[in-house]
């Protein structure tokens, strides 16, 4: 399976990333995917940029290097009920949009139904393009109701390169991911693939993500970071 598309990256804005636009859209190129997604994180993570670096994407060419740029932002959900920290007017622009919880910027209890319903609300949001990392074992998920709620309001859910690295922060994200893959297979609901990366050479590198798909026996067909066409529909950028 050949992936072409990473959804889900960082670059020195974000405040714990080490890259600059540039250097995120050469390593991407070398390591061979043709579209990337920099989706900085929201005003809400601490030392991220403010809302006016997200008003100004106009300025940046969306090619570099041979590859397409995607200008976007890691969305927040503040809480239960599926808020997020930027004006809806902004989302809205954006090219696409990944929304997230985090733990230092979450104010509700990590019960199950507090978890399941923040992802709910937020795809209910017509411009939440994708769930970013529902995989952390220390937030859980209702993944029946997740994986329906993503086929019904045509979001995206990520599988994260990152969380399934060996040195992830996120517990469990192997486990969960199979249990979310099988009922996506069950569903027919499609996945698409981000890295996360915080650092250009990571950009567009998939191995454990690759390995995993490998192992679920996940169809390429569900799989939209594969084929642009597939993926552009469910971006701002098609809204
Ligand atoms: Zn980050
Ligand atoms: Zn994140």
């Amino acid at each position: 399976m050949k992936i072409i598309a990473d959804t889900h990256a960082h670059t020195v804005v974000s405040g714990h990333a080490y890259s600059t636009i540039r250097e995120m859209a050469k390593y991407g190129a070398e390591n061979g995917i043709e579209y990337l997604a920099l989706t900085e994180h929201g005003p809400e993570m601490r030392g991220s940029c403010k809302d006016i670096y997200f008003m100004n994407y106009k300025v940046i060419p969306r090619e570099m290097y041979g590859i397409k740029l995607l200008m976007g932002v890691e969305l927040n959900i503040l809480n239960a009920e599926g808020d997020v920290d930027l004006q809806p007017e902004l989302i809205k622009a954006m090219d696409i949009t990944v929304a997230s919880i985090h733990i230092p910027c979450f104010s509700d209890e990590f019960t199950m139904g507090n978890v399941t319903n923040a992802y709910i609300k937020a795809m209910h949001n017509p411009y939440i393009n994708i769930i970013g990392h529902p995989d952390d074992g220390r937030m859980p998920i209702d993944y029946e109701a997740l994986v329906t709620t993503a086929k019904e309001t045509k979001t995206l859910l990520e599988v994260n390169n990152s969380s399934l690295h060996p040195q992830s922060f996120r517990p469990n994200a192997k486990e969960n991911y199979k249990i979310m893959l099988d009922l996506c297979k069950q569903y027919e609901v499609p996945i698409t693939t981000g890295t996360d990366s915080h650092m250009d050479v990571d950009a567009g590198r998939f191995e454990f993500t690759q390995e995993l798909l490998k192992e679920c026996d996940f169809p390429e067909e569900l799989v939209v970071s594969t084929d642009f066409e597939k993926l552009r529909p469910y971006l701002n950028l098609s809204k």
